[in-house]
């Protein structure tokens, strides 16, 4: 009987989705979106070369808001975290939030200056997240070109703190604290490019901060005495060893390492910062225990060495947390997204990721991350490229995700 009932919800549902592009002005808004992709290009470049460092967000942020004016979208706002926020109102206050991220891993003295190779962009954030900023600016025009009407309302947002140490705090804000957290029902994060993968499911992620302090002393007249670069050097040569499995993917990086104050002092201090990842909580424990008995080892092994009485002390912080997690399958908003993606024909898998739609999916509401089309790779790294060619019906796709959950949660 459940079988049966479930079977009748799928045919209703599939037939609501089916009315959009039958909607009036859906035809213009996706035209428009085809029909200005030069434009839309150029607007991405623009954002890339505003730099905008994680926790630095405040000239991106206000162009983004000047854009959000420029595209007819109402109560532009820039929240207390840094958020930029825009609303296109639906007959109902109840809202999907249409996000992407502001911040880049890249320092403020980074060149961001984007250069063509034939059809290639390059240029650090070109794609990650340029493109999602462009992506939700061009839904936000079309549908006002097409002046397409929703039941739901559309909270536009650029956000900031998605990247490192970020940890997600603009999203966290946004649906935690933000003035409009009580009338979002669902969550898209707009990130990167590919059109093949809607990302349903959180990335669980551990990060630490590990320091390592000592007495110092001079390296040639107090040798002999404990040492924080060395108990450092061994507690990574110890962590590395680990063997994550394959399935569930698991992974671990010492991403940075700092300290010491001269070539010949024994360092006071030495740190390092540590990233751990899993697609299974359970895993990303087992990775965390080995990660602090690998520093309690290394700690011992240098204080047995060390002479005069002294010793090394290691003290552990959590950077930051990522949850696991899924959007079920068979949600609207996951419906809605592979319906889209189907209309663009293409057969899109649903994917496990470390976004912005982490922070919602943790909370259980309905959020999925997606791109915005075209091509791209080597995010995070000053060579990081994309290609633009027909990436409008990206655009499309992510334009029609919206759609197709306004209409599934106007028939609930
Ligand atoms: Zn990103």
């Amino acid at each position: 009987m459940a079988r049966l009932l479930t079977g009748l919800i799928i045919v209703a549902s599939l037939a609501a989705q089916d009315a959009v592009p039958a909607r009036s002005g859906v035809k213009q808004a996706l035209a428009y979106i085809e029909a200005n992709h030069d434009r839309h290009v150029e607007k991405q470049i623009q954002i890339s070369e505003i730099p905008a460092p994680t926790f630095a967000e405040k000239a991106r942020g206000e162009f983004m808001a000047s854009e959000f004016r420029r595209v007819g979208l109402k109560e532009v706002s820039i929240d207390p975290r840094g958020n930029v926020l825009g609303w296109r109102h639906g007959t109902s206050p109840r809202a999907i939030a249409l996000a992407a991220h502001l911040d880049t891993v890249f320092p403020a003295e980074t060149d961001v200056k984007v250069r063509r190779e034939g059809k290639r962009l390059v240029g650090p954030g070109i794609g990650d997240d340029a493109r999602g900023l462009t992506t939700i600016l061009a839904i936000a025009e079309a549908l006002e070109h097409g002046n397409v009407k929703t039941g739901k309302s559309i909270l536009f947002v650029a956000n900031c703190c998605e990247e490192g140490l970020g940890n997600l705090l603009g999203v966290k804000y946004l649906l935690q604290e933000g003035q409009y957290k009580d009338r979002i029902d669902a969550f898209i994060s707009v990130d990167g490019s590919s059109q093949a993968r809607i990302v349903n499911g959180a990335l669980g992620s551990k990060r630490y901060r590990v320091t390592i302090k000592g007495p110092g002393g001079h390296s040639y007249g107090n040798f002999g005495r404990a040492n924080p670069a060395h108990a450092l050097g061994r507690a990574i040569a110890y962590f590395s060893e680990y063997q994550p499995p394959a399935k569930p993917k698991t992974t671990f990086n010492v991403g940075k390492i700092g300290g010491g104050t001269s070539v010949n002092a024994i360092s006071f201090e030495m740190w390092m910062e540590v990233d751990m990842r899993s697609e299974s909580e359970a895993e990303l424990d087992k990775i965390e225990q080995h990660l602090l008995a690998s520093i309690r080892r290394a700690v011992e092994d240098e204080n047995k060495v060390a002479k005069f009485n002294t010793k090394v002390e290691a003290e552990n912080k959590i950077l930051g947390v990522r949850y696991t997690g899924f959007t079920p399958e068979d949600s609207a908003l996951v419906r809605a997204a592979q319906w889209a993606a189907k209309q663009m024909g293409i057969t899109a898998s649903l994917t496990i990721g470390s976004t912005d739609s982490n922070i919602p999916i943790n909370m259980k509401m309905p959020a999925v991350t997606l791109g915005g089309g075209g091509r791209g790779d080597s995010a995070h790294s000053l060579e990081e490229w994309y290609e633009p060619e027909g990436g409008w019906r990206g655009i499309q796709q992510v334009m029609l995700t919206v759609l197709a959950w306004d209409e599934l949660a106007q028939t609930k």
